[in-house]
């Protein structure tokens, strides 16, 4: 429930609300907004009475919150989340670009690709130096060499960079490093890193989980914000379902649905989701259609030589061209968004 706070409300009736909060056993999570106070209530088994309420000074009135999730809810957050990395802003009105390489293979590999995405007017640098692989066999990352790579393309370009992290053990040297902490579509329900995620210092990116509804998604952001942590960027990438011509299928009709439920910014990665080179650019141009606030794609100069992800990796050219092309589709759609 939402108990939400007359204009003029003092603050001894807010502390007075928040105590009758507590003494029901529930925890009061105080929203300040433009020009009331609103306050959630949180850890409810069942319905809350809001008779106990609705009545005491100070309340305007009582919201019942009808979904699982609540600080990720539009209803506990009217307005749309804006998280600053630097000098980028996600989730306002510009479309942000992150591109770069699946993993971080050399120092000469990133540097590369970095001058090409800051060339083509990317905002962010992207690079797994732990990688999480289906096969055991695969390659796995540089793990902090990688991350020591992604600080000098940082300082060398000036873009900031955003990179998984796949378990507790490496949280803290990730943290370090990224200016944005990635959580792959295979962590998405590791609850005890979204928790550990939670009391990080730097903004979320979690991606979802490749077999999950978007009421599961927005419950593992639910969990990095209970614990204090209120910057998720949350990120579509595709869901298995059963066809083979592309990796996952791109479910665009998420975006809408969280940007209706949700004041998180979303982010799209097409790469992931198309699997395949030929896919991503008319995949990204229909993300920027549907307003999401960036996208995030892989590019490589030498996809052939890739150790990972090469395949549906761009080229700096096409790269290039889909930055001009997303931000004039971008100017379109928010300027007729409905
Ligand atoms: C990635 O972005 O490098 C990645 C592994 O993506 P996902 O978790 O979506 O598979
Ligand atoms: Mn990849």
């Amino acid at each position: 429930m939402l108990i939400v706070m007359n204009r003029d409300a003092t603050k001894e009736q807010l502390d007075a609300v928040i105590r009758t909060v507590e003494l029901q056993g529930y925890t009061a999570h105080p929203i300040p907004g433009g020009d009331r106070t609103s306050i959630g209530v949180l850890y409810n088994q069942g319905a809350v009475d809001d008779a106990l309420f609705r009545t005491l000074p100070g309340v305007k009135e009582t919201i019942a919150v009808t979904k699982p999730y609540k600080l990720v809810s539009r209803e506990f957050h009217p307005s749309d989340t804006v998280i600053h990395v630097g000098e980028v802003v996600i989730g306002g009105e510009q479309l942000v670009i992150i591109g770069g390489p699946c993993a971080v293979e050399s120092e000469e590999q990133v540097m590369t690709i970095a001058k090409h995405v800051k060339i083509a007017g990317g905002d962010i640098l992207r690079g797994g130096a732990f990688k999480p692989r289906t096969s055991p066999y695969a390659f796995h990352g540089l793990g902090e060499e990688g991350l020591k790579i992604l600080a000098k393309a940082k300082a060398a370009f000036g873009l900031p960079i955003v990179t998984e992290v796949m378990d507790l053990d490496c949280f803290d040297m990730v943290e370090d490093y990224a200016d944005i902490i990635q959580i792959g579509t295979r962590n998405m329900q590791n609850f005890s890193l979204l928790r550990r995620a939670g009391h990080a210092g730097k903004p979320i990116l979690l991606k979802r989980g490749m077999s999950a509804t978007v009421d599961e998604w927005l419950m593992a952001a639910e969990y990095i914000m209970t614990e204090g942590n209120p910057d998720v960027i949350l990120c579509e990438r595709g869901v298995r379902t059963f066809v083979k011509h592309s990796r996952n299928t791109l479910d665009l009709s998420a975006v809408p649905v969280v940007r209706r439920e949700s004041h998180l910014p979303i982010i799209v990665d097409p790469s992931h989701a198309a699997g395949y080179r030929d896919q991503v650019m008319p995949l990204a141009r229909a993300a920027a259609a549907v307003s999401a606030h960036g996208l995030m794609i892989e590019v490589h100069h030498a996809p052939e030589s890739a150790r990972c992800d090469g395949g549906q990796s761009l080229l700096p050219d096409q790269f290039e061209i889909l930055c001009r092309q997303m931000r004039a589709i971008f100017d379109v759609s928010t300027s007729t968004k409905s």
